[in-house]
Parts: structure tokens; sequence; C-alpha cells
């Protein structure tokens, strides 16, 4: 059982807080208690949970990353996106995420965040029941 949503990112890296569809795809569902898989099916993007409090977090993250993976480099990938596999590899391309009463099981401070890393472009969700 699974349900897709799109994200439509607007520059080359970017964090966005997904926490809202996330929760609308576990409605649709009709999950009510277990967890949910939620799954970027690319190559340069990724999906991960971190705080959605104070947005500088995300930013920070974003930042940090780029200094640790340069967009230039010793890379031999003709395309020259190879910073954003390599961060993709790095966040990782799924979270899970229990459900409790219909809710997803989040921290106070947490949030689930798509993070493009080679946009911007027309990005895809996936959430299913594992
Ligand atoms: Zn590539």
């Amino acid at each position: 059982m699974q349900t897709s949503f799109r994200v439509r990112t607007r520059s080359r890296t970017q964090f966005i807080d997904i926490t809202g569809e996330v929760q609308s795809a576990v409605d649709g569902l009709g999950v009510e208690d277990g967890s949910v898989l939620v799954y970027v099916p690319h190559t340069t993007a990724a999906v991960t949970i971190n705080e959605s409090a104070d947005p500088d977090v995300a930013r920070d993250i974003d930042a940090k990353l780029s200094a640790l993976v340069p967009k230039s480099g010793d890379y031999r990938h003709s395309e020259g996106n190879s910073d954003g596999h390599v961060k993709s590899t790095l966040v990782g391309c799924s979270e899970t995420i229990l459900v409790d009463g219909g809710r997803l099981v989040l921290g106070t401070w947490q949030g689930v965040f798509f993070c493009e890393f080679d946009g911007p472009r027309t990005r895809t969700v996936l959430v299913g029941t594992p």
C-alpha cells in the first residue's frame, strides 16, 4: 500500500519541510498504527528528519553538506552533479516513521525534510507501509 506526492524545488540545493504532505499521505492511506516508509526515488535527492522549528537548522545542514561535498572536485561522472549523488548517499533516500492514532510520531522539534541536491526540479516522494 503506497501513495505519492510531488515536490517542486526552486534552487540547486534546498531543504523543504514535507511533514504536512507526509501526514496527508498517512491520512489518505488510512494508517492508524504501525509505521510508514517515506522514500525518495531519486539519486540526487534525499529525505531526512531534523528540526523544523528554526529554519536556520536546515539552512546550516545544507550549507555544511555543500562545504563537505563541493560542486567541483575529483569527480569522474560527466553529468556534473556528482556532489548531488554523494550528498544523496550521505543523507539517505528513506526514513521510517512510527504512526500512532493516525498521527506521525515526531518529537516536538522534528520535521520531515525533502532534500534537493541537483535542482530545481519536480520530484516525487513515495509514502507506503513497509
Ligand atoms: Zn548524475
